[in-house]
């Protein structure tokens, strides 16, 4: 019998649903040279069973969504400011999971960091809370959280998941239709993740870091226009360390360059307005009308099902319906999975140029550090302005071409619809 095909090296997600299900403990997950997860089959103890092709949401064929305009659209944010504030854009997950678990048998899953990498964790405890709210902006390592969310939902427990799209894909692989009714999904809508490589990197440099804190930073207000990152890590005494966000650094603007992205990042199969997971959440990118709440955050909230809008109502969160065309068409990630910065040099070389490079040389490459750099470098920002540019416009051009595809053609997408589900 031949060994299981699973996702190859440039479309696999990481996902680790091949993993949950094996009952071999065959897959093999382990970094590859541009520090994100590869998979491997372990032949000698593979018994040829085929759960890992079923479950591998780029090899079964089941698609993750539909390029229709989404049940809803919803401006929203946490009605407790306390929970508004921690949350990455207005605490939409916070108040989720704050109500969740508050019912008697509720667990919540989502990523929290451990030391210098993000994974995933399952409580049914209030005060993990903090830890999990806000974006951790680099990939995240999802183990055997799939197997864990299944225990709880067979001891009759309720869990709402938290995570990226192509995670909650993978989660709704593992767990059978007759359990999913009392789980709950909430997928983000994700602009890539970088390497835990930069990290590292990040790490040697700066000694006395033992943890990441924080990746997006809200004192300042957010901004309807763009990320306010600011990197804030853990000393060695516990202290916390807060980076001049004025000052580029190998984290937070190498995340947001998109150069050291998961493979499967740049041609995202996840990338649907109409999505599996009963809400997507994320930043109201352009907004005009909330002006009074930007300080604080806005959400956009898509709703996907009927289970989505029940877990809306029971929260405590404001939500105001927005635009779905002019909502997609300030945040094109929700359906535009494609990115030309796979084919740049910096991408294509970056597992040896991470390992080659000087720490000051990574950061000019990989996070656009300009400050003190010497003449040499003019033809490298030259380079970086001109390719930049061009990735811009291309994305431009497609961006149109699919928000006219998604608004014109007849969809029949609706909250009742819940064939996919
Ligand atoms: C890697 C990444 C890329 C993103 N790209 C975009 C984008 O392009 N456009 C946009 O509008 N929004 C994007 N977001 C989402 C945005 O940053 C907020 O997370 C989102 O708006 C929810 O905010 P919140 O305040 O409701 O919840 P938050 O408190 O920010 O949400 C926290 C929950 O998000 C999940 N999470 C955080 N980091 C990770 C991770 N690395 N892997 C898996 N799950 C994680 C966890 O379950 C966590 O508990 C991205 C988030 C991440 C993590
Ligand atoms: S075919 Fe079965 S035993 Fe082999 S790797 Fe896949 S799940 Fe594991
Ligand atoms: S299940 Fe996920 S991790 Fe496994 S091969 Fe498929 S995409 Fe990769
Ligand atoms: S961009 Fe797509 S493949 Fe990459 S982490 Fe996000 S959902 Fe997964």
């Amino acid at each position: 019998m031949p060994l299981p095909v699973l996702a190859s090296d440039k479309t696999c997600t990481g996902c680790l649903a091949c993993s949950n299900v094996c009952p071999a403990a065959a897959i093999v997950a382990a970094p590859r040279a541009d520090g994100h997860t590869g998979i491997s089959v372990d032949a000698d103890r593979c018994i040829r069973c085929g759960r890992c092709e079923r479950a591998c949401p780029v090899v079964n064929g089941r698609p993750y969504g539909r390029q229709e305009a989404p049940g809803a659209a919803l401006a929203a944010w946490a009605n407790d400011d306390a929970v508004r504030r921690r949350g990455a854009t207005a605490g939409i997950f916070g108040a989720l999971a704050s109500q969740f678990l508050r019912e008697a048998g509720g667990f919540v899953a989502g990523a929290v960091m451990d030391g210098l990498r993000c994974r995933y964790i399952l409580t049914s405890d209030l005060n993990d809370l903090p830890r999990l709210q806000g974006s951790k902006y680099m990939a995240s390592d999802p183990g055997d959280i799939y197997r864990r969310v299944l225990s709880a939902l067979k001891e009759g427990g309720r869990v709402l998941f938290c995570g990226v799209p192509c995670h909650v894909a993978g989660l709704l692989n593992v767990i059978p239709p007759r359990l999913q009714e009392r789980l709950f999904t909430v997928d983000l809508i994700c602009g890539g993740v970088s390497s835990p490589l930069l990290v590292d990197r990040f790490a040697e440099a700066h000694p006395d870091m033992t943890g990441i804190r924080s990746f997006r930073d809200k004192e300042e207000g957010w901004n309807p226009r763009g990320y306010r990152y600011r990197l804030q890590y853990i000393g060695a005494d516990g202290s916390v360390i807060r980076m001049n966000p004025a000052v580029k650094n190998l984290v937070t603007d190498g995340f947001a360059c998109e150069l050291t992205d998961r493979h499967s990042c740049y041609r995202c199969r996840m990338a649907f307005p109409s999505r599996n997971s009963d809400l997507t959440i994320g930043d109201l990118w352009g907004d005009r009308r909330f002006t009074a709440q930007h300080r604080k955050g806005v959400s956009l909230v898509l709703v996907h099902s009927p289970k989505g809008e029940v877990l809306l109502t029971e929260a405590a969160i404001e939500t105001a319906p927005v635009d779905p065309r002019e909502a997609l068409a300030g945040n094109s990630r929700i359906f535009n999975g494609d990115s030309a910065k796979r084919f740049f040099p910096e991408r294509i070389f970056f597992p040896r140029l991470v390992r080659r490079l000087s720490f000051s040389a990574l950061e000019r490459v990989y996070a656009g550090r300009r400050d003190g750099a010497s003449p040499l470098w003019l033809p490298f920002w030259a380079w970086r302005l001109i390719s930049f540019r061009l990735a811009g416009m291309l994305r431009k051009a497609t961006d149109r071409r699919l928000i006219s595809r998604i608004f014109t053609e007849r969809h029949t997408s609706s909250l009742n619809d819940t064939s996919e589900k």
